[in-house]
């Protein structure tokens, strides 16, 4: 119709994945323009140098070119609940999100990874293996480079990291793997429930042709069809084809099925969580048949990200480690139970409360921490939730919990930052949170 023929796609909300949205769209020399409600949104310089003919349209004043839009493609970081997304959609237009342009103009296998916690080290770990297997991937998505700018004929496979945000605007996505990790309480400010978080993800499965799961966690295990292969993995004996772990003469073994694979122990990354993380990596290489033997070589070496229980500093017998990236209550208590088994910690948490129940460090904390230093906003409710755990002290900022931590910590401690939180109330980004624990912890014994 005369309609239709009008309408256009529109981009919305620019930043990082919008740009590579409206890259992808010119190179497909589609018609386009670009709203974000914001001025200056972050990226328009990128897109105006790059891009110089796309219309673009900033600020309050949007409402009608999304309404008369035959398409919104929607940046992840805009919730779909949005009074005035609902008010397009009902004027006609249909809302996607980058993801669904991604699976439609892909022409390689496509592995995505989703779940609470351990997406980018799942998904950097599994692309190493793939990588080691000889084959051309391309990795990213949620993490490191967006997806669409990922796209080229020579990639092989791609793995892919996506958010519960990306997922709950995506159709099927009919993935030849997926997989959801893990499922505990995170972003319930913009989810609004555990249903409603849980259904998110689970939206990953849509069509997809192979699934694995998490055996030991009732949430990752998607309904399971006939016509699906499986592969399941757990922190324990696996059932007969999936990936586990075993006690083996006394030392705790990686195992397929019956077969040893490699011990905990030869893993390069440290902590229970970390074995986890490797017998994922192992599940969804098995789906797209990776030799094991290469696999195992690259959980040898595999180096780990910045700001994942990162070591910054190992001084006078203290270890200092950046788990800037533990942005929420489940990942923070995964890095205190895998630290704590080796060392006493002290802990410093807290940043922009997400609505999380901070109640369940609690148990952790006690057995762990010998003092806990807490910063930002959730200070208050953390304080309340962990109450009579251990030495707890508000010290604001960062820079005063690194001072206080640097005059308590004796030899054998571990100082972690965990936060548990987002860290918007004081800094940019975790990676910016991440980088000033650093430079602070640094500064700190230099003389
Ligand atoms: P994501 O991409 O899902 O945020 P990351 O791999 O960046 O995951 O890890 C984020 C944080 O999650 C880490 O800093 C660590 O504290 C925690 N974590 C890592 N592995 C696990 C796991 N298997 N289960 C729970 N938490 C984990």
């Amino acid at each position: 119709s005369l309609i239709s023929s009008t309408r256009r796609k529109v981009v919305v909300g620019l930043g990082v994945t919008g740009l590579s949205v409206a890259r992808y769209l010119a190179r497909q020399g589609e018609e386009f323009s670009v709203v974000d409600t914001r001025e200056e949104p972050p990226g328009l310089e990128q897109l105006r140098d790059e891009l110089p003919h796309v219309p673009v349209m900033l600020g309050n004043n949007v409402q009608d070119v999304l309404d008369t839009a035959a398409e919104l493609i929607v940046n992840p970081g805009i919730s779909i609940d949005e009074p005035w997304l609902k008010q397009a959609v009902d004027a006609g237009a249909k809302l996607c999100g980058d993801i669904d342009l991604f699976v439609a103009a892909a022409k390689a296998p496509v592995i995505g990874i989703t779940g609470s916690n351990a997406k980018s080290t799942v998904t950097e770990m599994l692309g190493a293996m793939i990588k080691g297997a000889g084959y051309r991937v391309g990795v990213g998505g949620n993490l490191g480079v967006p997806a669409l700018d990922l796209l080229s004929d020579d990639n092989e496979f791609y793995v892919l990291e996506l958010s519960s945000f990306q997922l709950e605007r995506a159709s099927a996505l009919n993935l030849e793997v997926a997989t959801v990790l893990n499922v505990t309480p995170d972003h319930l400010d913009r989810h609004g429930s555990m249903p409603r978080y849980h259904q998110a993800k689970h939206r990953i499965f849509n069509g997809s042709r192979q699934v694995v799961f998490n055996l030991d966690d009732p949430l990752t295990i998607p309904p399971l069809a006939a016509d699906r292969s499986q592969v399941s993995w757990r922190l324990g004996e696996p059932d007969l084809h999936g990936f586990g772990l075993r006690d083996i003469d006394g030392e705790a073994t990686l195992v397929k099925g019956f077969e040893p694979l490699i011990k905990a122990a030869d893993l390069a990354l440290p902590g229970q969580h970390n074995i986890a993380n490797a017998l994922a990596a192992l599940a969804l290489g098995s789906t797209i048949d990776l030799p094991v033997k290469g696999m195992v070589e690259v959980l040898r070496s595999f180096p780990g990200l910045e700001h994942r229980c990162e070591l910054v500093l190992d001084h006078d017998g203290v270890r200092w480690i950046n788990d800037s990236k533990a942005t929420n209550v489940g990942a923070a208590l995964a890095a205190i139970e895998g630290l704590g088994t080796s060392h006493r910690l002290i802990l410093i948490a807290g940043g922009r409360d997400k609505d999380a129940d901070f109640r369940a460090l609690k148990p952790a904390v006690a057995k762990h921490c010998d003092r806990v230093l807490l910063i930002g906003e959730a200070s208050d409710a953390m304080a309340i939730a962990l109450d009579d755990t251990s030495e707890l002290v508000c010290a604001g900022t960062l820079e005063n919990a690194v001072g206080l931590a640097r005059d308590s910590a004796k030899p054998g401690n571990i100082v972690l930052l965990s936060p548990a939180c987002a860290s918007f109330d004081q800094f940019d980004s975790y990676v910016a949170r991440g980088e000033c624990y650093k430079r602070l912890v640094l500064g700190a014994f230099d003389s």
